[in-house]
This record gives C-alpha cells, structure tokens and sequence, in this order.
C-alpha cells in the first residue's frame, strides 16, 4: 500500500477529484480527514472511505473562510493528533468574459483557489512531520489560456507559483511540495451544462480521445503523496491525455 498509516486531509473532497483522491488514498490505506463545504457530500464520500477500513474525519469547511479552516484543523487535531499530507483540492471556475464579470466574481476565484492556500497550508505546516507532503490541484489552465476564464487562469497560475516556492523553503526540512495540472476531467463541476455535441467536438482536441476520469488525478496525487515520490518536489505534473502537448 502506497500511504499506509499515514494521515491525509483532503479539501473540496466530497465530489469529482476531490472524491477520487479520498477514496484512492483510503484505498492505499491512509486515514483520511474528508472536507467539503457541502457537509452532505463529505458525509458521503466519508461512509465510503471506511469500507476500505481507514479510519475517516468529515469535516464541513469553507477553504476561503479562516475561521472555518481553523475549525477544520482542531478537529484534525482532536481525531488523529497529527497530519502528513496535505491536499488543496478545493476550487471554482465559473465562466465569465472579463468585459462582463463583477469585481465580487474575480474576488471569490481568487479566496477559494489562492488565498486559501495560505490559510489551509500554513495550518498544515504547524503539523506536518519530516517527509510531509503538500499538494495542490492546480490546472492545464495555468499553463494556456482559456476564454471566460481569466480569472481562473490566473489564479492556477498563483498555484504554480506558490508550489514553486514554497518547496524550496520545506525542502532543509524534508518536505515536499507539489501540484497536479489535469486537463478536462469529468466530475460534477465540470460536466454541468455541456452538451454531448460540444462534449464530442471537444474529445477530438485530446491526443488520448477521451476526458480524464477523477482517478486519473487521484493516481497522480497518490504517487506523489508516497514514499516513493521523496525526491520529487517543487513540481507542477500535467495528467491531461497529451492535450497540451499537441
Ligand atoms: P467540482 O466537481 O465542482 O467539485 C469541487 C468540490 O469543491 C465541490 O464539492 C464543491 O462544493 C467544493 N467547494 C467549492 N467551493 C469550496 C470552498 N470554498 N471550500 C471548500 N469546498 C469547496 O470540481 P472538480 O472538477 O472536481 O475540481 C476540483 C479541482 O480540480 C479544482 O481545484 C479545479 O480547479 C481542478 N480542476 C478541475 C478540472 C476538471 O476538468 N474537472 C480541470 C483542471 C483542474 P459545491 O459543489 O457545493 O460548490
């Protein structure tokens, strides 16, 4: 088992890759604290997990809100008394040319996917041991641009950024810092409100010719969570079927 024993704490996990990656990781026999701002989901995805026999947290938290993520991280604390793995998964891109979006839309991309790496991350480093580990979902749209989402692209290209640096400080201490860039991965979030017209035109643009299931990240994230991954950090890893690449 690739995480056995070890303690993972999973945002945004009660669906679509977050979803993924708490099952894969209870799968390779972490214990895993499952957190959400949708309580319900995380419940969930939390009653699932313990068929794989770890032992499982839910939280409901708001990763853009410190108060919440201060909560989240007592309750951390009370249940497991230690954490060795951090996953930011937690994010939103709702679409929006620039011309037309609220100032408030551009804040709100900007406190769930940045800022809530700085109050999230530095809960963690509080607690993380020699060989911790953060990762942080990120996206191909840090890496080429897509109409409506200038705000989303931007703020994954902070992800990148803040994974850059940020391993270099943990590095002395052991720790590694990474980020997965998926490229059109089916979830809930992704799928709503696209046709199957402009799902099959869009399938011809990926080398691999098909959409990327949660799994897909999970497996990702898992290996760089693992042992096997300790000398792996300060990188950004593209799992988008060779989209990109074209
Ligand atoms: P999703 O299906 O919408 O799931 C995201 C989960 O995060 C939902 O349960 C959502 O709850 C929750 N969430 C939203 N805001 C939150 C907050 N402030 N605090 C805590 N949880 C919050 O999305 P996904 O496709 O799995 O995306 C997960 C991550 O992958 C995101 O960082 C996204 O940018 C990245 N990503 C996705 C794709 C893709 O094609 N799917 C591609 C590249 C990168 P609600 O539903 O209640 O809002």
């Amino acid at each position: 088992m690739l995480v056995e024993n070890k303690v993972a704490l999973i945002t945004g996990a009660g669906q679509g890759i977050g979803r993924g990656i708490a099952l894969t990781l209870a799968k390779e026999g972490a214990h895993i604290i499952v957190s959400d701002i949708n309580f319900e989901n995380a419940q969930k995805v939390a009653e699932e997990a313990r068929g794989f026999g770890s032992e499982v947290e839910v939280v409901g938290c708001d990763v853009s809100n410190k108060e919440s993520v201060s909560e989240m991280f007592r309750k951390v604390d009370e249940k497991f008394g230690r954490l060795d793995i951090l996953v930011n998964n937690a994010g939103i891109f709702p679409f929006s040319p620039l011309i037309d979006m609220e100032e408030s839309q551009w804040d709100k991309v900007m406190e769930v996917n940045v800022k809530s790496l700085y109050y999230c991350t530095r809960e963690a480093l509080k607690r993380l041991p020699e060989g911790g580990r953060i990762i942080t979902v990120s996206s191909i749209a840090s890496i080429i641009g897509f109409e409506g989402l200038t705000h989303y692209c931007a703020s994954k290209g902070a992800v990148n950024g803040f994974t850059h640096a940020l391993s270099l400080e943990l590095a002395p201490k052991g720790i590694t810092v990474n980020a997965v860039a998926p490229g059109a991965i089916s979830t809930p979030g992704a799928d709503s409100g696209v046709d199957e017209e402009t799902t099959n035109q869009f399938l011809k643009t990926i080398p691999m010719g098909r959409k990327g299931q949660p799994e897909d990240i999970a497996n990702a994230v898992t290996f760089l969570a693992s042992d096997r991954a300790s000398y792996i950090t300060g990188q950004v890893i593209v799992v988008d079927g060779g989209w990109t690449i074209r």
